[in-house]
C-alpha cells in the first residue's frame, strides 16, 4: 500500500532562488519546490505550504502553529510521516520544539539546503528526497524527531548549524549522527533515549538567552530586568561558571523570581556545578540557578519558554531540565 506523506513548506533557502545577476538569494512569489515532485513512487505526497519564509523570520508562534498543523493533520487522515522543509538558521529550534511537544510515532523529518534551488550543486532536492525516504522508513518511527541533511540523521535535540556556507554544516557535537541515507537506504546505528512530551497550548514567555564573556559584569542583567523577562538563559564559561561580577545582577534577577539556566558556550560535554570558587559552578547552583543537561543556548531557551507555561518552580524546572 502506498505510504502517505505529510510534506510541509515553511520556506528557507531551500524554497528560493538566487538572482543571477546580483548574487542575491532570496524568496520569489512561488515556491520553487510545489513544482517538483508531484509524483513519486509508492508514496502519497500530501504537500502544504504552510509558511513562505527565511528561516530568521521564523517565531515561536510559527513554531506552534506547525505543531498543531500536525497534530490535526494526523488526528483526522492517516499519515505514515512528516517531513518539513525549513530555513537551516533556525531549523534546530524548530526541530527541537517539535521534538519536545509532539508525543506522534510516526517520523518527523526536517531537511533544508545550503544552496538555493537554481544554484549550481544545490542540495535541496536532494536532501527533500532523502528525507522522505526516512519518513517512510518503518525503521525511523519513534526515534523523535529528526534532520535529514548531507546524507546524515541527526537528532533534534542534539544537531546544530555548525557552519555558514558549507553543505555538511549540521553536526551532532559529541554524539555524532544516529544514521545515514544512501542508495541502498535508510541505517540507523544508535536510538535515541525518549522524553515524554511536554504540554504546550501558546508560546509566548519572555526567555532572552545571552552569552558570558571575560570580564562581564552586571550591565546587560540590569538591562534585562528591565525588560520584564519571564526567564533567562546564560551560556556560561566552560562547565558552568560566571565571572563574579555578574553575581549581585544573577541576585536581582533571581529576588523577583525570574528563573536562570544554565548551559555552557563549549559545544560538547554538559554544564555542572564543579567549581567553588566565587561565581563557579557551585555557588551558582547554591544560589539558585538551574542547570541544563546538555542543551545548546537557543535550544535551552526554547525548553525554558514550554516549561515555564506549565511551572515557575524551580524543582519543577530543575526535573525538567535533567532530562
Ligand atoms: N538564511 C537561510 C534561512 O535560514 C538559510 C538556509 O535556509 O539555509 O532561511
Amino acid at each position: 500500500m502506498n505510504k502517505n506523506i505529510l510534506l510541509i513548506h515553511t520556506g528557507g533557502t531551500i524554497s528560493m532562488e538566487e538572482d543571477h545577476e546580483t548574487g542575491e538569494v532570496k524568496p520569489g512569489e512561488t515556491n520553487p519546490l510545489m513544482d517538483h515532485l508531484k509524483e513519486l513512487p509508492d508514496i502519497n505526497l500530501i504537500t502544504t505550504e504552510l509558511f513562505h519564509l527565511p528561516s530568521p523570520h521564523i517565531t515561536p508562534e510559527n513554531m506552534l502553529h506547525l505543531k498543531t498543523y500536525i497534530e490535526e493533520e494526523s488526528n483526522t487522515r492517516h499519515i505514515d510521516g512528516v517531513v518539513i522543509t525549513h530555513g537551516t538558521d533556525t531549523l534546530e529550534e524548530t526541530a527541537y520544539f517539535l521534538d519536545v511537544t509532539l508525543s506522534l510515532t510516526i517520523p518527523v523529518v526536517l531537511t533544508g539546503a545550503m544552496r538555493s534551488s537554481n544554484e549550481l550543486g544545490s542540495d535541496g532536492l536532494y536532501n527533500l528526497l532523502s528525507a522522505i525516504k526516512v519518513a517512510v522508513a518503518d525503521h525511523a518511527k519513534s526515534m523523535g524527531v529528526l534532520v535529514v541533511m548531507n546524507d546524515e540523521v541527526h537528532t533534534a535535540k542534539n544537531v546544530t548549524k555548525t557552519h555558514t556556507s558549507n553543505i555538511a554544516t549540521f553536526q551532532s557535537p559529541q554524539y555524532g549522527p544516529i544514521g545515514i541515507v544512501n542508495k541502498a537506504g535508510v541505517f540507523f546505528h544508535h536510538k535515541p533515549i525518549l522524553t515524554r512530551a511536554l504540554h504546550v497550548s501558546k508560546l509566548n514567555k519572555n526567555v532572552f538567552l545571552i552569552k558570558a564573556f571575560a570580564g562581564m559584569d552586571s550591565s546587560l542583567l540590569k538591562g534585562i530586568e528591565q525588560l520584564n523577562p519571564d526567564g533567562l538563559v546564560i551560556e556560561a564559561l566552560g562547565q558552568g561558571n560566571l565571572p563574579p561580577m555578574m553575581l549581585p545582577g544573577l541576585k536581582n534577577l533571581l529576588d523577583k523570581n525570574i528563573p536562570i539556566v544554565v548551559v555552557s558556550r563549549c559545544f560538547n560535554g554538559i554544564a555542572q556545578d564543579v567549581y567553588g570558587y566565587e561565581g563557579g559552578g557551585r555557588q551558582l547552583k547554591d544560589m539558585g540557578l538551574i542547570f541544563s543537561n546538555g542543551l545548546n543556548g537557543q535550544k535551552a531557551r526554547i525548553k525554558l519558554m514550554i516549561a515555564l507555561e506549565t511551572s515557575t518552580e524551580r524543582e519543577e524546572l530543575e526535573a525538567i531540565f535533567s532530562t
